[in-house]
């Protein structure tokens, strides 16, 4: 049977299988999508004995492998100069192809609005989108200062300590509010009462910051909206067909039972 995969290291906790488990039972299509582990020092072993498998359609790929991944594949996008790091592979006309639709999965939710990882994608899609300014909290300024070089994009880059601008779009790329993680403490008074508050973070899905913005009446996108979004585009390169994306409030359910 045919069938796809997320590796990554740790991972266990991903929900990549019940959103693809979902579609594919939804749509049924008879293949399978599983988890594996795959260690850093694995990564070149697991490509080899993958590519040479005809069952293998290909894999979603997340921490730590996004960006060495890059070493083995086609980067047929300009994926690597531009993002820099991937969350898919897939087969395409016989080359085994790298893309990332982390970038795309982000924007989705926010195009109404015109204007390490997961933060490189999303610096991507702010910069092809035009965005204004944009201020990026980061605990070391230098290495934010480097990131908006590298995408193009103008603004300012400060300590996460820093008082948030009175920003139109606030959106948290780090790991800070996960479960097992620190919390992310931000006084979120200088928003604007129109402002959105975009979490990328899903496990919680309900994360303090959130509930911040919440509490202040503010427009609020959670991480779920972002993992669907990319999960979508990648379950098509995968299968070779579009999920049922007006059963998203059910699969959401799933996701939170
Ligand atoms: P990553 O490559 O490990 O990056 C972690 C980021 O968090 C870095 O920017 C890091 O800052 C920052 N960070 C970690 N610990 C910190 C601390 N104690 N204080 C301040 N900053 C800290 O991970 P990633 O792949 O970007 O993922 C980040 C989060 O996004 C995770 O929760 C992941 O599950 C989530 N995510 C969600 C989606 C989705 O579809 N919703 C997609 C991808 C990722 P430095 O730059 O200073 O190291």
């Amino acid at each position: 049977m045919t069938y796809a995969e997320v590796i990554g290291d740790p991972i266990s906790h991903s929900k990549s299988p019940i959103i693809h488990g979902f579609w594919l039972k939804a749509l049924g299509i008879a293949g399978e999508y599983r988890a594996t582990h795959v260690t850093p020092e694995g990564l070149g072993d697991y490509f080899a004995a993958r590519r040479a498998d005809p069952d293998w359609l290909g894999c979603n790929i997340t921490i730590p492998h996004k960006e060495t991944a890059l070493a083995f594949v086609e980067d047929r996008g300009g994926v690597k100069a531009s993002i820099g790091a991937i969350n898919l592979a897939f087969h395409s006309d016989g080359a085994l192809v790298g893309t990332n639709t982390d970038a795309a999965g982000f924007y989705a939710p926010i195009s109404g609005l015109g204007a390490g990882g997961a933060a490189r994608a999303i610096l991507f899609a702010l910069s092809r989108i035009g965005v204004g300014r944009i201020t990026l909290l980061n605990r070391n300024p230098l290495k934010g200062a480097a990131l908006l070089a590298s995408f193009g994009l103008k603004g300012d880059a400060v300590k996460l300590e820093a008082p948030l601008p009175p920003a139109g779009l606030l959106v948290n790329a780090t790991s800070l509010g996960m479960a097992g993680q620190p919390p992310l403490d931000l006084d979120l008074s200088p928003l604007p009462e129109d402002a959105v508050v975009y979490d990328i973070v899903y496990a919680p899905l309900e994360t303090g910051l959130l509930k911040a913005a919440r509490a202040r009446d503010l427009d609020t996108v959670d991480g779920l909206e972002m993992l669907i979004g990319q999960a979508a585009l990648a379950f098509e390169l995968l299968f070779g067909t579009e999920p049922p994306r007006d059963r998203d409030d059910e699969l959401r359910a799933l996701l939170t039972a």
